[in-house]
């Protein structure tokens, strides 16, 4: 990376003028908390007493012994507070904004998962809290809807331009254009412009710094692939984190929906689909058409469902640091019942994309090997997209009686 926050030509900030001051303060309150060792230990103790840090590393016995080849441990995210590594972001910027001395936050939504984590954390430090969602997600979303306005937030309902996540992040910056002095936009992912994607990086690293230590506490040596899905790269950047000095092969698994060819699929580092483009604060791989119109975008996973893509990751690509691959709702969906049905874990549906990279590498390596998948979220809390990707007949009907003793 450089100054301005590039890495081999991707990231950058292109911002609106009237918030270069403000951006000016976050990357100096962000440059003196990392260089500040008391910082990290109160994001630690924070973390190990509100969240469920460290999180354990699983031996995936069952899996292991059923493809027969190395040995698969898994990283368990999905035990945070609020479900997932979302946390770790959250709360770390949290930390942030308390030093910056703010006292209102602004967060976008798409799926929901980051605007209930935002609406926590500004609920346990205090502050005010709003939360952007287009008007499609808070119909699709309820009960993220339902849980954030418990915890205080205002949710906002964005009805411009397709009524979706990009539409949420173009109305928090607004929001922060015009409330810059007292308000710190908590940006979700490791995207945007800088310092975000280093920022979010950061926190996140918490999961990569763990992953090494106990891997190489139960091995004795350290593992010869990690998996991790990539939505905006948060999680999969965090997890990559702790293996970038050493000999460790990164994949990164996008979300291939149904399929490359029906169009129908969030794939941006893997598919010749995207292009090389600016949008939303910064320079990456979009989904996009010719005149830079961005496309619409398709996972069974709402928390991979998006156009753009972590700057930092885009340079792996381009520099060969990582590996990139997709899986499709289909495989998606069967590894998450296996991996239920065989270990009793339960993945988000995002997670389960790299449980199905994992699950194609694992008998051709070998049994000698390690390798870790990271659990990013746990998929309980998807009942409704779960059940209804199973399309299990008995919890449809239990929807159709609940709504009919509504109705009555
Ligand atoms: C939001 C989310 C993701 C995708 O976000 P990244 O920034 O790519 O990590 C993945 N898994 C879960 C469980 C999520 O909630």
């Amino acid at each position: 990376m450089n100054d301005r926050g590039y890495y081999s030509g991707f990231g950058g900030m292109f911002i609106p003028e009237i918030l270069s001051t403000t951006f000016d303060q976050l990357i100096a309150a962000f440059r003196a908390a990392r260089s500040d060792p008391a910082f990290w230990r109160e994001y630690e103790a924070i973390m190990s007493t509100y969240s469920c840090r460290p999180t354990p590393l699983t031996f995936a016995e069952n899996l292991t012994r059923h493809f027969g080849g190395a040995r698969i441990y898994v990283k368990r995210e999905d035990l945070n507070h609020t479900g997932a590594h979302k946390a770790n972001n959250v709360m770390g910027q949290g930390l942030l904004v308390k030093r910056m001395g703010k006292t209102r936050v602004i967060a976008e939504t798409g799926a929901g998962q980051h605007g209930v984590a935002t609406a926590t954390m500004a609920a346990k430090f205090g502050f005010e809290c709003t939360i952007y969602m287009g008007e499609v997600d808070v119909e699709r979303q309820r009960p993220n809807v339902f849980w954030m306005e418990r915890l205080g937030a205002k949710v906002v309902a964005v009805r411009t331009g397709t009524r979706i996540l990009k539409d949420a992040i173009n109305e928090a910056f607004r929001d922060w254009v015009t409330n810059m002095d007292s308000t710190h936009y908590v940006l979700g992912t490791a995207c945007g412009p800088h310092p975000f994607p280093e920022m979010v990086t950061y926190f996140q690293s918490i999961i990569g710094r763990e992953a090494r230590r106990q891997i190489l506490e139960r091995e004795g040596k350290l593992p010869v692939r990690v998996y991790a899905c990539v939505g905006g790269g948060s999680n999969a950047m965090g997890l990559f984190s702790g293996f970038l000095d050493d000999p460790v092969q990164l994949v990164g698994v996008e979300a291939a929906g149904r399929g490359l060819a029906s169009g129908a699929h969030a794939v941006r580092l893997s598919s010749p689909d995207a292009s090389v483009g600016v949008a939303q604060g910064y320079k990456t791989y979009f989904l996009q058409n010719r005149d830079g119109q961005m496309k619409e975008t398709h996972s069974v996973a709402a928390g991979l469902d998006y156009v753009g893509v972590s700057p930092i990751l885009s340079q792996f690509k381009e520099i060969g640091r990582a590996r990139f691959e997709a899986a499709t709702d289909r495989e998606v969906v069967d590894a998450l019942a296996f991996t239920i049905r065989k270990e009793g874990l339960i993945p988000a549906l995002e997670s389960a994309h790299a449980f199905v990279q994992a699950f194609k590498e694992a008998p051709l390596l070998d049994p000698a090997d390690a390798i870790i998948i990271n659990q990013s979220g746990r998929g309980d809390k998807d009942i409704f997209t779960v059940a209804d990707a199973f399309g299990d007949p008995a919890w449809q009907q239990f929807i159709i009686d609940k709504a009919e003793r509504y109705r009555a």
